[in-house]
C-alpha cells in the first residue's frame, strides 16, 4: 500500500499530475478505471450496511458516489487546498446545487450583475420564487457590496474574472465583509482555474467550477465541482444526492485526462492572450480590449494582487464599426471555433449576444455595460504567432476607411 499523497507541499502542477491517483496496489491499472456500474455488490449484510451509514469505506450506488468520479474529486480538494470537494453532472448543477443547498426562504443572497448568464438567470428568476431574495451589486463597487453585505446574508456569492467584459472583483476584501456579516463566500473560478487564482487561500469559503470549461480542457465532457471545508461540502453533497445531479463516471475520466495538463495548458493560454491583448490593443480596428493582464484595465492592480499564477486565456474586445463589422469579421477567422464554449485547447470565438447574454435584450446588454461589437476570445495552446497572424488577416478589411466596414466578408482590395 503506497501511502496516500495529500498534495500538501506540492506545486500545482505537480498536483494536477498526481492528485488522487495514487497507485495502491501492485499490478493495478496506473490510470484510473472508468467504473461504469450503477450499483455495488455485497456478499455481507453486516458489510452494506456498514457502507451505507457511512462507517466502512465503499460504494453502494453510483448516483451517491463512485470510485472513478472520487479520484476527480480527489484531484480538485488537492488543487484548490480544500477539506473536501464533491462534483456534479455539470457546472450550473454545482451552481445551483449549491446555492439551494445553503438557502432557505427568507434568506438573502449578495451577488454581482456580471455572473454567468445561468447563475444571473437562478438568481433572477428562479430564487425569489422560493422567497430568497437576490441583491445584484455593481460588480466592481466594493463599497457597494460591503454595504449590502453588512444589512444582513446567508450568501455571498462572488464570481471573477467576469463574462464577457472581465471585471475583478476582490476577493479578499469582500470575503472579509461577508464573514463579518456571518455569511457563506462562494466564489466561481472557471475563468481563472486553480492554476492562476485560488480563492480558498484568500478567504472564500466555497469555490466551484464548471469543469467542462479550462479543467477538462478539450471540450468533450461536461462536469461541475465544489470545494471547501467538510461541514459545508456535506451539506451540498446530501442536497446532490436527493436532486441527481451526479457527475458521470466517463465524464469524470475525460475531465481527469485533460486535468492531468492543466497546468502546461493554462500557462500556455495565460502567455498567448497576454501577447494577443498587446498586439490588439494596438491595432487600428480595434476600439478596446478587456484582458486583466494589461495596464490598462480598470482592476489590473487587484488581478495582479490576487491572480497569483497568470491573468487566464479569456479575453474580449470591442471592434470598430459595430455588430455589422463582428458579423463580417468572425467568419474569417481561420483558427477559431466560433461557438458557445470556453477554455478548450482550441481558440474559440463568439458574440456575447450570441453566447453568453443571448436571452438578454439589445438594450438590457447595453445597460449592462455589454458593447454590441464585442468578441469574446478564449485563447487555445495553438502557437501565438499563427493566432496573431490569423487575427491580423481576419482584421484587414476593418483596418481600411469606411466602405469595408458595412458588408465585409469578402474585401475588396481594388476599390
Ligand atoms: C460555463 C460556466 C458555468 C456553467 O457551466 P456548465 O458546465 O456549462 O453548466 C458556470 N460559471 C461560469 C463562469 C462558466 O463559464
Amino acid at each position: 500500500m503506497v501511502p496516500k499523497n495529500k498534495g500538501t507541499g506540492l506545486k500545482i502542477g505537480t498536483r494536477a499530475v498526481w492528485g488522487g491517483e495514487e497507485q495502491p496496489i501492485s499490478g493495478a491499472p496506473t490510470q484510473a478505471s472508468i467504473v461504469q456500474s450503477v450499483s455495488f455488490g455485497y456478499g455481507d449484510l453486516d458489510d452494506w450496511q456498514a457502507v451505507a451509514l457511512g462507517q466502512q469505506s465503499g460504494h453502494i450506488y453510483s448516483r451517491n458516489t463512485n470510485p472513478t468520479v472520487a479520484v476527480f474529486e480527489e484531484k480538485l480538494r488537492i488543487l484548490e487546498g480544500a477539506e473536501a470537494a464533491t462534483s456534479f453532472a455539470s457546472g450550473m448543477a454545482a451552481v445551483s446545487n449549491t446555492i439551494f443547498a445553503l438557502v432557505q426562504p427568507g434568506d438573502r443572497i449578495i451577488t454581482v450583475k456580471d455572473t454567468y448568464g445561468g447563475t444571473n438567470q437562478l438568481f433572477r428568476e428562479f430564487l425569489p420564487r422560493i422567497q430568497v431574495e437576490v441583491c445584484l451589486c455593481n460588480t466592481t463597487d466594493a463599497e457597494e457590496i460591503g454595504r449590502e453585505v453588512r444589512k444582513g446574508c446567508r450568501v455571498l456569492y462572488l464570481e471573477t474574472p467576469t463574462n464577457p467584459t472581465l471585471k475583478i472583483i476582490d476577493i479578499e476584501r469582500a470575503a472579509q465583509a461577508g464573514h463579518e456579516a456571518g455569511a457563506v463566500v462562494v466564489t466561481d473560478n472557471t475563468f481563472a482555474t486553480p492554476v492562476n487564482q485560488r480563492p480558498l487561500e484568500l478567504g472564500s469559503d466555497l469555490v466551484l467550477h464548471s469543469a467542462s470549461k479550462f479543467l477538462g480542457g478539450h471540450a468533450d465532457a461536461l462536469g461541475g465541482v465544489v470545494c471547501g471545508p467538510q461541514h459545508l461540502v456535506k451539506q451540498i453533497y446530501h442536497y446532490r444526492e436527493i436532486t441527481g445531479a451526479a457527475l458521470d463516471p466517463f465524464a469524470a475520466y475525460l475531465l481527469l485526462r485533460g486535468m492531468k495538463t492543466l497546468e502546461v495548458r493554462v500557462a500556455r493560454q495565460n502567455a498567448n492572450a497576454g501577447e494577443i491583448a498587446q498586439f490588439l490593443e494596438r491595432h487600428p480596428a480595434i476600439e478596446r480590449v478587456y484582458y486583466p493582464g494589461l495596464p490598462s484595465h480598470p482592476q489590473h492592480e487587484i488581478a495582479q494582487k490576487q491572480m497569483t499564477g497568470g491573468f487566464g486565456g479569456m479575453m474580449s474586445f470591442v471592434l470598430r464599426g459595430g455588430y455589422d463589422a463582428v458579423r463580417a469579421f468572425l467568419p474569417r477567422l481561420r483558427l477559431a471555433h466560433r461557438a458557445a464554449n470556453l477554455g478548450s485547447v482550441e481558440t474559440i470565438v463568439g458574440p456575447p449576444a450570441t453566447t453568453s447574454h443571448v436571452e438578454v435584450s439589445a438594450p438590457d446588454r447595453a445597460a449592462m455595460g455589454i458593447p454590441e461589437a464585442l468578441v469574446r476570445y478564449s485563447t487555445g495552446i495553438e502557437n501565438v504567432q499563427d493566432l496573431i497572424a490569423d487575427l491580423k488577416q481576419a482584421l484587414e478589411p476593418f483596418t481600411k476607411p469606411a466602405h469595408a466596414h458595412s458588408t465585409g466578408d469578402s474585401p475588396c482590395e481594388s476599390c
